[in-house]
């Protein structure tokens, strides 16, 4: 036996017997149906096939939960945020963190199994949308499964994190990158991808599980007509569409939700946004654009369509149904009926036949102003007039962040509630002269103005009588209105965990992970996580002892694009366990450090204004809206003077490629950097005054004059600088 392999084969025994898991029993096709009553397990990204992330485990309950404690964390070496779902497999639990990195870590004690890097290239942070980072693994037979950012399909050995194969799942030249968890059944992995908005077309790939061989790829969108269309579904899907929209690929990325339903032996995809955003640009002729925002059912076996449901036709807000889908059976006038409960961005709960695809309801769970409601016989929406922002600016509910975005939500068997971690907030869209439009490929491409001109009137109202609220929401879905709603102080808060206790666990952005009684929504017990939650927590047990799980850190498109998360600073990414009578707590965050801009450069404003809205077409979704970071990644209005004299470098150059930032000079040349360093600077020291000058109002005062949608985002942000 080579060196090499010797001491791979003693430290995994040592690992193997330090976990216990030397006798760890594959996870087979017989466990995966039936992990719905292994209460131990956490077997894959959703519990079970259902993806109801209920445990029907009760040790932890609503009589007890105020005695629930930290038994233990373990910390990772970044601070770039975590989306991850873990899986508890027999003791041991196993999550993804930034950059794809895998770990597995005792689920008793918190201690480090093993870690695999899948090395990904760090210029791909380019065309990773919201962070570098990736919700879940699966798990079959001795194998983990994760999707890259570069696009592979990994399998690693679960005993030791040894690579198994690895699959080339998107083409390289092009901008796909993989954030969603894989999922297996019969002996297959379905895997996604993301990037509509950088130019790509939407497909998911079914590779055999064992030897990473392609076994069948299905597109959503379809292709050039004069390539042939790949099937009789895309031939129908292209007779919706008009234009040259495969130029701009189409989108329809599934970078989220993939189900299977082992009643029907169906696939379920959950198909993202048209790309770019805009209808009128992307398909000017009009049209439903199949199989946009619509779950499509396929034979998991060939990659056959079987039918669709499609929720927004002509997507023109960045609607994606990639949203979780939850499979249950709830009694529905009179009859048990199999569904897909489904709380996607557009904010209606959609409730869908499981055989048929019918849609059997739609109702609003949050602000909602793009469409009144659903004619269910056809299953289309009636779409509001001026919504679709053609010629004259529109104030639309939800944002493109929507109503729901991809943070897990649970349903509970026991109580027959959905708890959806709801996001109330709108946003204002602008039309751009189609003829102007530039479709840069490599970079994030809507087909409208992103905010940072004018304001609207529109805008202006409903900003000063409805700013962002959240939530954590039960819905009813046979009665179809909502049972109770928590509110949050912070907008974009964490996925969601539902018990046989009667309890729901969530993180928040605010910096908590909370249990709430099930029933009615009462706050029974809180604990400070010292940065926030985004991830969907877990439950499983060890020894005959329950735990709940949660990886805890900020980042993602929601909290880097709205910025208010977390007050102090920023520590490194943590998977957090609890268990009742553990009494542990985290190291309090030291607060971040703020210097003072540099002096105001030489600039006229019309130098700054060009600069905004560079920054708001290149920089705001990751370094934030009015460049107010989430200090996942740096707050530009405190950076240290080293980056103010390196600033084109690094924006240019690639001075800190390594470290995840992106290099433009592809689209910006030194005048333009010079511009937006201009505006960050002038961003910076406009928020130094509100934290510092006590004439804040009469600064206020003076902008009211100008428009009162700007003071309403000056109070917002001045509170957020006041953290
Ligand atoms: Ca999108």
């Amino acid at each position: 036996m080579p060196r090499t392999m010797r001491f791979l084969a003693i430290s995994c025994l040592t690992a193997c017997l330090l976990a216990g898991i030397a006798h760890a029993a594959p996870v087979s096709e017989q466990r995966l149906l039936a992990a719905g009553s292994d209460v131990d397990n956490w077997l894959s990204y959703g519990r079970d096939y259902s993806e109801q992330r209920y445990t029907p485990l009760d040790q932890i309950n609503a009589g007890n939960v105020s005695g629930l404690g930290m038994a233990w964390y373990f910390e990772t070496d970044t601070h770039l945020g975590l989306q991850s779902t873990p899986l508890a497999i027999d003791g041991v639990l196993y999550f993804s963190g930034a950059w794809n990195t895998v770990y597995a870590v005792d689920g008793a004690t918190g201690q480090m199994l093993w870690t695999f890097d899948p090395e990904v290239p760090r210029s791909k942070s380019i065309t990773a949308c919201c962070g570098v980072l990736n919700r879940g693994l699966a798990a079959w037979e001795d194998l983990l499964y994760i999707g890259t950012l570069d696009g592979r399909l990994i399998a690693i050995e679960r005993a030791t994190g040894t690579l198994r194969w690895s699959a080339q799942t998107t083409d390289p030249n092009q901008a796909y990158s993989i954030t969603g968890a894989p999922r297996v059944a019969r002996g297959k992995v379905f895997i996604g991808n993301g990037g509509s908005e950088f130019g790509t077309r939407g497909f998911v790939s079914a590779y055999d599980a064992a030897s990473g061989e392609l076994a069948w790829r299905f597109y959503t969108v379809p292709g050039n007509p004069a390539d042939g269309f790949e099937n009789d579904a895309m031939a129908r899907a292209a007779a919706t569409w008009s234009g040259e929209w495969w130029r701009y690929g189409g989108g329809g990325t599934v970078w989220d939700s993939i189900v299977y339903d082992p009643e029907f032996n169906q696939l379920y995809l959950g198909v993202g946004n048209g790309a770019p955003h805009n209808r009128r640009i992307r398909s000017p002729g009009g049209g439903d654009n199949l199989y946009l925002a619509s779950i499509v059912a396929l034979n998991p076996d060939t990659g056959e369509y079987l039918w669709h449901y499609q929720q927004v036709p002509g997507d023109t807000w960045d609607y994606t149904a990639s949203q979780q889908m939850t499979l249950a059976e709830i009694p529905w006038q009179g009859e048990q009926r199999k569904v897909i409960l489904h709380a996607p961005k557009a904010g209606f709960v959609y409730i869908v036949d499981r055989a048929t695809g019918k849609l059997l309801s739609a109702e609003p769970y949050t602000t909602v102003t793009w469409a009144s409601g659903y004619d269910l016989d056809t299953g289309r929406p009636q779409e509001n007039p001026g919504q679709d922002y053609d010629g004259e600016p529109a104030m639309v509910f939800p944002s493109a962040m929507g109503g729901h975005n991809w943070h897990p939500m649970a349903y509970s068997p026991d109580t027959g509630l959905l708890y959806i971690p709801e996001l109330d907030m709108g946003m204002e869209f602008n039309e751009i002269d189609a003829v102007d439009y530039q479709h840069l490929r490599r970079h994030y491409n809507t087909g409208y103005e992103l905010s940072g001109k004018a304001y609207s009137q529109a805008f202006t109202q409903a900003m000063l009588s409805h700013l962002p609220k959240a939530h954590l929401l039960a819905w009813d879905p046979v009665r179809q209105q909502a049972a109770w709603k928590l509110p949050h102080p912070y907008t974009h808060n964490g996925g969601v965990l539902a018990t046989g206790g009667n309890l729901v666990f969530q993180g928040t952005s605010d910096g908590r992970f909370i249990a709430v009684r099930a029933d009615n929504g009462e706050l029974l017990w809180s604990f400070p996580t010292e940065t926030s939650v985004m991830a969907g927590p877990i439950s499983y047990r060890v020894n005959g002892e329950q735990y709940i799980a949660v990886t805890a850190g900020r980042g993602g498109a929601l909290m880097m694009n709205m910025g208010r998360s977390y007050p102090t600073g920023n520590p490194n990414n943590r998977l957090l366990a609890f268990r009742l009578g553990a009494s542990g707590s985290l190291p309090a965050t030291p607060v971040a450090e703020r210097p003072l801009p540099p002096p105001m450069p030489e600039a006229s404003d019309e130098q700054i204004a060009e600069g905004r809205n560079l920054f708001n077409r290149f920089c705001a979704r990751c370094h934030g809206a009015d460049v107010v970071g989430d200090g996942s990644i740096p707050d530009l209005r405190y950076l240290a003077p080293v980056w103010h004299e390196n600033f084109a470098s690094v924006v240019l150059d690639g001075l800190m490629e390594q470290a995840g930032m992106p290099r433009f000079d592809d689209v910006l040349d030194n005048a333009q950097v010079d511009n937006i360093h201009a505006y960050v600077i002038a961003r910076a020291h406009e928020d130094h005054a509100l934290r510092t000058d006590q004439g804040w109002l009469a600064r206020a005062r003076s902008y009211l004059i100008d428009s009162a949608a700007q003071l309403a985002a000056w109070l917002v942000r001045r509170d957020a600088a006041a953290d």
